[in-house]
């Protein structure tokens, strides 16, 4: 990712399905105007799905996702259709593409049922129109991707269902301050931290200060008294990272709005109230029971180091017994959740709101409860209500 970027998961997810040789990575490349995707007349050349982030004007960053056709045999083909569905569990917006010369097919239709029933808005694109008579009502639109004819229809389409979403309204911490407040970031720098640069929710969290006018300090977490002692005018919020959350909690005075990257984090894609009824079940949990703790990537090694070390360790001395811990990673989240006692979720700051809110409701559903990284280690550390506070009238 260059410094420029909107990161993915702050991008709309456009996926593109169709059958085999519908014309997909033809239609991805006439989007983006760029050769993208393997492009061929041999069906099912996509076997894993393609993406590309890119401004897609009138709507902006956008991140368009080519998946293998659906309708492949075999056991490849399972696998490239297994590929395709993990891709609507991240998908915003659908396209459907459907060749001109055909009808919708039993697939098309299947897909579409899931469209329907996750909610999410779509577009059936007829491809290769130039061939064919397009055929268009208000849920289709014809294009060719080989003489451009229906693209810009096709991305001014694609803006009018982004409205629906409404996702550009959402800020960090913005809505908790106002102009000329000024916020200590507490940044803890060790060895497991990245080399020269700040993480995602670091970085979000500094743009939003700025954009609202405000005051942003940095500092690592030995340092906190003193950069409070050092102010004029106490900090508005403190923001740490949630590790540093026993040291730092009894160095910020209590009248200060305390809280983490992470908690504020999980507001901000959605889950804030179900993650924190889930953190006080950590106080039912017993000899043996297992606990699931899950990360949305895999190269995160300060996520992993609490996920793997430091969050087991802080449970079990909590708990006093000894739990067992199975973990997930990256795109790999298991289907069968019933036999774990609590799932724990990192901040999920690398996936899209789709994937993290569909997780969260899947755990939910099965009537296990869920929390993340932030307010479990809050919890551990007697300080949850503290910092919530500021969650109270906004979650
Ligand atoms: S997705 Fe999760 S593990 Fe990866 S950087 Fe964000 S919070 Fe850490």
């Amino acid at each position: 990712m260059g410094l420029n970027d909107t990161p993915n998961a702050e991008r709309i997810h456009i996926g593109i399905f169709g059958k085999r040789n519908a014309g997909k990575s033809s239609l991805v490349n006439a989007i983006t105007g760029q050769k993208l995707a393997v492009v061929s007349d041999v069906p099912g050349t996509t076997t894993d799905p393609v993406s590309k982030a890119m401004e897609l004007l009138p709507l902006g960053p956008v991140l368009l996702i080519d998946t293998p056709g659906y309708d492949d045999e075999g056991e490849l083909g399972s696998l490239r259709v297994e590929a395709a569905r993990k891709v609507l569990y991240k998908t915003d917006i659908a396209l459907l593409v459907v060749d001109s010369s055909e009808s919708v097919s039993a697939g098309d239709t299947d897909i579409i049922r899931e469209f329907e029933k996750m909610n999410i808005p779509y577009i059936i694109v007829y491809s290769k129109s130039d061939k064919y008579d397009p055929k268009t009502d208000n849920k289709t639109i014809s294009v060719s991707a080989h003489t451009g004819e229906g693209i810009h229809e096709l991305k001014e389409k694609i803006g009018s269902l982004a409205k629906l979403i409404g996702r550009n309204d959402r800020r960090l911490v913005a809505d908790f301050i106002k102009k000329g407040d000024t916020i200590l970031l507490i940044i803890p720098i060790d060895e497991s931290a990245p080399k020269g640069r700040l993480i995602l929710p670091q970085q979000q969290a500094i743009r939003d200060i700025l954009d609202a006018d405000c005051i942003a300090v940095e500092v690592k977490e030995d340092r906190v008294k003193e950069a409070i002692a050092g102010m004029k005018v106490k900090p508005a919020i403190v923001i740490t990272d949630s590790q540093a959350f026993g040291r730092v909690s009894k160095d910020v005075p209590e009248d200060i709005l305390l809280t983490s990257f992470s908690i504020l984090m999980a507001r901000y894609k959605g889950f804030a109230e179900v993650a924190l009824k889930g953190a006080s079940a950590i106080d039912t949990l017993k000899e043996g029971d297992r606990v699931l703790i899950s990360e949305g990537c895999t190269h995160h090694r300060q996520c992993n180091d609490i996920g793997t070390v430091k969050l087991p360790a802080m449970l079990k001395r909590h708990c006093g017994c000894d739990l067992s811990f199975e973990y997930s990673s990256g795109g790999g989240f298991p289907e069968d959740l019933s036999e774990y006692k609590l799932v724990i979720h990192c901040g999920g700051c690398m996936l899209s709101d789709r994937e993290i809110l569909r997780r969260i409701n899947m755990i939910d559903m099965a009537g296990i409860p869920v929390t993340n990284y932030g307010m479990a280690i809050a919890h551990v550390n007697g300080i949850l209500e503290r910092s919530t506070k500021l969650l109270d009238n906004n979650i």
